[in-house]
């Protein structure tokens, strides 16, 4: 019953028209040769499983508010501009396992399209999903779009081994070639779906964004938004040309990255198109800054954290995942609770969590500053825990860069030098010496004098009583002394890393005795 030219693009992340190169093999097998009479069905799966919808902030959302919102947006934006090319989107609800194949059926396609996508959970659904279309006779047309290369290109590469520097990974680029340029699609009309195939059910619009009127609009999602934000980035090239991290502001009111980042994890922009722009500029800029610092660097540790996470197995945790120090972390829900509710006491952190559980984004340094502090800086408490807290939230929530960055900043993986800890305290004074973040995000501490703004609990009690902000009754005390808490984590770290290091040499010393 399959017609050949009958195409199903499936989106999932890539939520764009532009440089997506699995909807336009879509859009071309629906008007080639003999198939010309072939239809588009375009494609979006709520699976209110994984998602689960935010009637609450209770622990076990897996999904803030704000995310809701900005995939929404992703989905109404994808379809407006489906219709702006006679076509538009279908959302189904329900296990993508169980309804695109049905939907295979129903809709008597030919060939099935999406882009590759690397988290564990998406590769099984994937591979189910696979094997029912090709039993069927249905033709899989799969591509790596979300990143600059081809991520099995770059594994083939590396023989299976993306290597765990940033340097050697960059030498393995350089390797690989230039970035490819950007596809377009196809001009004209885009094939629309045959609605005569078309149940009731998939008629109707899934409102995804019934739960999530209060949330703020400071980022609105969609590819319209996403290229309208990324020629504001680069409207001044100087800026895009000297643009150097880590040397921005983790506090400043006003971003001072592109933050571009919802945008590039759920692919309402193309990594390759911001390269290319950033390439445009550089160009006419010949003394602009280089990786790691620059914006061409930043993509680079998208590339080499999207990599690693693909070729590792069990990336996403401690326990069977070779390249993570094994590390004795408590499970404290109390702490873990404080931390995520800005409970603290360090009004620092406590600043940037509300930001996160308000907004959805917070700066680079800022993560570095709250992920420090729950792990070996103060609390320690294990990674996975923290990483899954930022999953809920982020609005740029990407699992194998969210791992990366986790692993990175607990010393876990990637950066080892765990004796350098953020202060709670003197991290953030020095890019805001006034405080302005934190009365922002913390209005309770609005009116206590600067002097004390980030350890509001050494201010003398008439101070405390004038700013309106009563140490231990009306903001906690510090859950933790940091000097004391640091330290003793730093010994932590230091027995474990010297555990791992014996392990690993006596394995070495068994796998030696026993070849000869
Ligand atoms: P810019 O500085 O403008 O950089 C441009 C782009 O480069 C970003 O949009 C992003 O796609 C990429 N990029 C920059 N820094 C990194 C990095 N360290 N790792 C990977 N990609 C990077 N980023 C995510 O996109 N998703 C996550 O889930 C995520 N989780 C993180 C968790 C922790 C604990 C930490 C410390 C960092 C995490 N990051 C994550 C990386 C980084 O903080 C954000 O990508 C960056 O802050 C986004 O802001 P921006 O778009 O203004 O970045």
């Amino acid at each position: 019953n399959i017609v050949k030219g009958n195409a199903l693009h499936w989106f999932r992340h890539g939520l764009r028209l532009h440089d997506n190169p699995a909807l336009n093999h879509a859009v071309c097998r629906c008007v080639e040769g003999s198939s010309a009479s072939g239809r588009l069905f375009c494609l979006f799966v709520v699976d209110r499983s994984r998602f689960e919808l935010p009637r609450d902030e209770a622990h076990n959302v897996r999904m803030s508010a704000a995310r809701h919102r900005f995939l929404h947006d992703c989905l109404r934006d994808l379809d407006d501009s489906l219709r702006q090319r006679g076509s538009r989107l279908i959302v189904a609800l329900g296990d993508p396992v169980k309804v695109i194949p049905q939907l295979l059926t129903e809709w008597r396609i030919g060939v099935l399209t999406y882009e590759k996508d690397v988290a564990p959970y998406s590769m099984e659904r994937d591979a189910l999903v696979n094997k029912f279309a090709m039993e069927q006779g249905v033709e899989v047309y799969v591509q790596h779009s979300k990143t600059l290369y081809d991520l099995d290109m770059l594994k083939d590469k590396s023989g299976g081994r993306i290597p765990l520097t940033y340097n050697g990974f960059q030498k393995l680029t350089a390797q690989a070639g230039r970035v490819a340029k950007p596809v377009a699609l196809p001009e004209g009309p885009i094939p629309g779906p045959d609605e005569n195939l078309i149940s009731e059910e998939h008629k109707q619009w899934i409102d995804t964004n019934e739960y999530v009127a209060n949330t703020p609009l400071l980022f609105p999602g969609g590819e319209t938004e996403a290229l309208k934000r990324l020629e504001t980035s680069l409207s001044d090239p100087k800026w895009v040309a000297n643009f150097e991290k880590p040397k921005t502001s983790p506090n400043s009111l006003d971003p001072s990255t592109t933050v571009l980042s919802p945008y590039l994890a759920m692919g309402c922009l193309s990594p390759k198109v911001f390269w290319h722009r950033l390439a445009d500029i550089y160009a006419r800029h010949p003394k602009h800054s280089v990786p790691p610092v620059s914006l061409h660097g930043q993509l680079l540790f998208r590339e080499y954290f999207h990599a690693v996470g693909y070729t590792t197995d069990n990336f996403g945790r401690m326990e069977g995942n070779a390249i993570c120090k094994q590390i004795p972390w408590d499970r404290n829900d109390e702490l873990l609770d404080a931390w995520e509710y800005s409970r603290t006491g360090y009004p620092f952190i406590d600043a940037i969590m509300a930001q996160l559980r308000m907004e959805g984004w917070i700066h680079h340094l800022a993560r570095h500053a709250v992920a420090c502090f729950l792990t070996r800086g103060d609390l320690w408490q294990s990674w996975e825990q923290g990483a899954s807290v930022f999953e809920k939230y982020l609005l740029d929530g990407d699992w194998s860069l969210n791992i990366s960055n986790w692993l990175w900043l607990s010393s876990s993986a990637f950066f080892y030098q765990y004796f350098r800890v953020y202060s709670p305290i003197s991290f953030g004074k020095k890019t805001d010496p006034n405080g302005d973040y934190i009365r922002k995000y913390l209005p309770v501490l609005k009116n206590m004098p600067h002097k004390y703004i980030y350890e509001p609990w050494t201010a003398p009690k008439e101070v405390q009583m004038r700013a309106g902000c009563v140490i231990g009754k009306d903001y906690p005390m510090p859950i933790v002394d940091h000097a004391v808490a640091s330290k003793q984590n730093m010994q932590k770290m230091k027995v474990a890393y010297e555990i791992q290091a014996n392990r690993i040499s006596s394995n070495s010393k068994k796998k030696g005795n026993s070849k000869s």
